[in-house]
């Protein structure tokens, strides 16, 4: 299993912006946009995954909208594997299989075509997003993922915020390369 070095996970994590009060007052967002326009801290961090997820057999990544696909596409790319993408709810084309899930007020959903995973039987899927909070998101991906008869094999995280303990809701292994 691929280890990543206190300097390179260093290398990683200064490259995250903190923006304060965003979307709203009290939130800390994590500006990954800083770590995708650094290409030593990019390919630091793919290196790392690649590495790592070379050993899993993967069939296929699935990404979450819209950070997820960035991380996913690239990783999928490197694995020569193929990449799936779960959407917030209308924006796929062809028929769906959806899971809502609960947000501080109300709800959201995200959805998974059907048919895309159709290629391999049994496929085994690692799931990505850019962040876990607390885990509502990703939750809902990995049952989709489940439900349209592949196997979530892990969830795989840049940065995991712990002290929501977000983790805890989600049934597969989670891997967090950094934590807050
Ligand atoms: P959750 O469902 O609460 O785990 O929220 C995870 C989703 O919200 C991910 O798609 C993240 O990109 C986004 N998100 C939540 N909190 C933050 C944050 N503090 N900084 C950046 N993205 C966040």
């Amino acid at each position: 299993m691929s280890q990543l070095s206190q300097e390179d996970k260093d290398i990683i994590l200064n490259s995250i912006r903190d923006i304060p009060d965003f979307p709203k007052k009290g939130i800390i967002f994590k500006d990954i946009s800083t770590l995708l326009n650094n290409p030593k801290a990019l390919n630091t961090l793919m290196k790392h995954l690649e590495d790592r997820y070379r050993e899993y057999n993967l069939d296929y990544i699935a990404g979450i909208d819209a950070r997820g696909f960035i991380f996913g596409s690239i990783l999928a790319d490197r694995l020569n594997i193929g990449f799936v993408p779960v959407r917030k709810k209308g924006k796929l084309p062809y028929t769906t299989v959806a899971e809502k899930y609960a947000l501080e007020y109300g709800f959201d959903e995200v959805e998974i075509h059907i048919d895309a995973f159709d290629h391999k039987k049994d496929a085994r899927v690692l799931l990505i997003d850019d962040l876990i909070a607390t885990g509502g998101t990703a939750k809902a991906g990995a049952n989709l993922i489940n439900k349209v008869n592949a196997h979530c094999v892990e969830c795989c995280f840049i940065a995991e915020l712990t002290f929501l303990n977000g983790k805890e809701c989600i049934d597969s292994p989670v891997y967090s390369v950094l934590e807050f």
